[in-house]
């Protein structure tokens, strides 16, 4: 990984538009996991980052919805365009998806990519959402169905998933358990509506889950980390209740017990990113709850570095946003 100039990007297609990047959201591991995992190639390999917010400089002869100087944000992801799973707005699953290469100053994209950002929302604030929130969308709407007054376990919270997760859950109106090994997490999860903290080594918060619910478990868990705790996370659920994955920090290949899945008639749901209607619902949530995405810490893009670091101590709480004001280079 190294900083380098190069030439500004250009119109190469008829539907293209260069922005002017003023901030870009750092990417949570899980969702690099995915790309290592997946073994993907990508379109824009040396670029990295998905979340980005800036500026139109030029757009294309076909692009009638933008103009320049507008402000826009953009989806993050970047499919082939033509397979059947990008035809059918479901280009986050593409065999060949990246990510829109925002750790840069400038980016080329389609501007079915681009949307106007929110009333109200900085460019930071306009970075630091796609990823967290369509991924949070997803999960708690989409697949889990999450309805008001059900019970949600988030576990380890402190990630951008997982700070989205919590505001899109205390916004529907359910009542939302938290587990971390941070006693600072917990206090700030509670400050944005968790109802109760459980301070734990990622294990052992099935029981406190039970007790908490008054013996009937959670509805719905939110688990990004895997591991040990991902037994947890399945015992922590009542009967019928539905667990979504969006992460495996501590381990991929956990035990499952399936007596417990088919008895209890569970449900799992693999989840990450979402596809443009969704992205369309999270403008939308984010216009009319006037909601504004948790930032951990803003960095310069120069600091990048530093900033990865601080990924990967896990003792953030919210999105790490890199600035690229006053920046010449792209990484
Ligand atoms: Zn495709």
């Amino acid at each position: 990984m190294c900083y380098e100039e190069r030439a500004a990007p250009k119109i190469e297609s008829p539907d293209d538009v260069i922005v002017k990047l003023k901030a870009a959201g750092l990417e949570d591991s899980d969702t690099c996991l995915r790309r290592e995992r997946a073994g993907e190639k990508s379109r824009s390999p040396d670029i990295l980052g998905a979340d980005g917010a800036g500026i139109v400089i030029a757009v294309g002869s076909k692009v009638e919805s933008f103009k320049l100087g507008d402000a826009v944000c953009l989806y993050p992801c970047l499919g082939c365009g033509q397979c059947e799973l990008c035809t059918t707005d479901r280009e986050f699953m593409c065999a060949h998806v990246s990510g829109i290469g925002a750790y840069a100053t400038f980016v080329r994209a389609p501007a079915r990519n681009c949307f106007a950002i929110p009333a109200g929302l900085s460019f930071e604030q306009a970075a630091a959402f796609p990823t967290a929130y369509l991924t949070a969308w997803r999960m708690l709407v989409t697949n889990a169905e999450l309805k008001p007054g059900q019970w949600v376990l988030i576990a380890d919270i402190g990630s951008s998933v997982t700070t989205a997760a919590l505001q899109l859950a205390q916004y529907l109106g359910t009542r939302v358990i938290v587990t971390s090994h941070s006693e600072e997490n917990l206090a700030k999860a509670k400050e944005i509506g968790a109802e109760h903290g459980i301070l734990c080594a990622n294990t052992d918060f099935a029981k406190e889950v039970r007790l908490r619910t008054g013996k009937r478990g959670a509805d719905v868990v939110i688990d990004s980390i895997g591991g040990d705790g991902w037994v947890e996370s399945l015992a922590s659920l009542r009967r019928g209740g539905r667990l979504v994955t969006c992460g495996a920090t501590t381990g991929a290949q956990p035990k499952t017990n399936l007596q417990r899945v088919f008895w209890n008639n569970l449900k799992i749901f693999g989840s990450i990113f979402g596809s443009r209607h969704e992205f369309h619902q999270v403008l939308n949530f984010l216009k009319v709850s006037r909601s504004k995405p948790v930032i951990d810490k803003i960095m310069p893009l120069t600091e990048l570095s530093k900033a990865q670091q601080r990924l990967k101590k896990g003792n953030q709480f919210g999105k790490i946003v890199l600035q690229m004001d006053h920046q010449t280079k792209t990484l």
